[in-house]
């Protein structure tokens, strides 16, 4: 299936695979509710949980999003790329009340992978792309996985390979003092070195409207922070092992881009063992390892 197909199906309100340089997202055009509620009904995803709108320009965004001077130089410095803002929203049809979940304010984002990018660049309208996996479960980072989880919902689904990044994108709130809602691989010290200092994190829950505490689940139960695993579980590495059970390495070389990278696919091959448990090995939260320990936590259900 090639770009034009994609865009074909977009436009004719159906379903797609969009591959980004983070997860592969379940895409649909964000200006017609019809197709965007196709989205709620492939995840299960529920309706208080708004989506962000993936555009291919910079003036796209601006014609749906309220920038003022702190979207625009956040956008500068990071897009293409894993960089999602929350800004009031201006277009209320080009991102649709179901796209928004009825609020006031609209998340966008323009990825960096080239199909995607192709993609949205041949389109007239904003695209909502949330995880194309059934919602509470790890986000496909294959084509392969996203077939998997939400195949039967779409008429086309594009490979892009492996999803560079491998967790979803950074999100920062520009209502009022601008938050560090979601992490991703955009830090907090890299948003704070273009727009100053973030506001202090509130309460878990308050911060970022539909993030719910069990997430990003594999059927097995997850435990985290384990250095010496129990027998007959499978074990996440992040490094060298002496574990004699089932190991899926995150990454030899404690690297945190790459055990990023490897992160939800290692749950799923975890899980096609069926082992009573999955145990992950500490990761450090330097750079990108804060999102994949918010990831593991979510997945552990401890978050709530
Ligand atoms: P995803 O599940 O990757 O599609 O990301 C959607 C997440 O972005 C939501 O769960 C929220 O955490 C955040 N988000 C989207 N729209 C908004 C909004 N208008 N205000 C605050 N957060 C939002
Ligand atoms: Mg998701």
């Amino acid at each position: 299936m090639s770009t034009a197909d994609a865009i074909r199906a977009l436009t004719a309100g159906n379903l797609i695979h969009l591959p980004t340089e983070t997860v592969y997202g379940l895409g649909a055009r964000a200006d017609d509710p019809a197709a965007v509620i196709k989205v709620f009904e492939a995840k299960g995803r529920p309706r208080f949980n708004p989506l962000i709108v993936h555009v291919g320009t910079l003036e796209q965004a601006e014609a749906i999003g309220a920038f003022d001077d702190r979207a625009r130089v956040l956008a500068k410095a990071f897009w293409p790329g894993p960089l999602t803002l929350v800004v009031p929203a201006k277009d209320t049809n080009a991102a649709c009340d179901l796209a928004r979940a009825g609020l006031d304010s609209v998340a966008l984002r323009m990825p960096a992978h080239p199909q995607a990018l192709e993609v949205l660049k041949g389109v007239a309208f904003g695209v909502v792309a949330p995880s194309a996996n059934r919602s509470g479960r790890p986000s496909p980072t294959t084509a392969a996985d996203a077939a998997d989880e939400t195949g039967a919902f779409v008429d086309v689904t594009l490979d892009g390979g492996a999803c560079p990044v491998g967790v979803e994108s950074t999100v920062v709130s520009l209502l009022g003092d601008a938050r560090y809602l979601r992490a991703g691989a955009v830090t907090r010290a890299q948003v704070e070195a273009v727009i100053g200092p973030l506001a202090a994190d509130e309460a878990e829950g308050h911060r970022s409207p539909g993030r719910l505490s069990l997430h990003y689940a594999p059927d097995a139960p997850v435990r985290i922070n384990v250095e010496n695993p129990s027998p007959g579980s499978a074990y996440l590495a992040f490094g060298p092992v002496t574990y004699d059970g089932p190991v899926v390495q995150l990454s030899g070389a404690r690297d945190v881009n790459e055990a990023a990278a490897r992160l939800f696919s290692a749950l799923r091959a975890a899980d096609k063992l069926y082992p009573p448990v999955i145990e992950v090995a500490p990761i450090p939260q330097d750079g990108i390892g804060e999102a994949i320990n918010d990831r593991l936590k979510r997945a552990a259900g401890f978050v709530g």
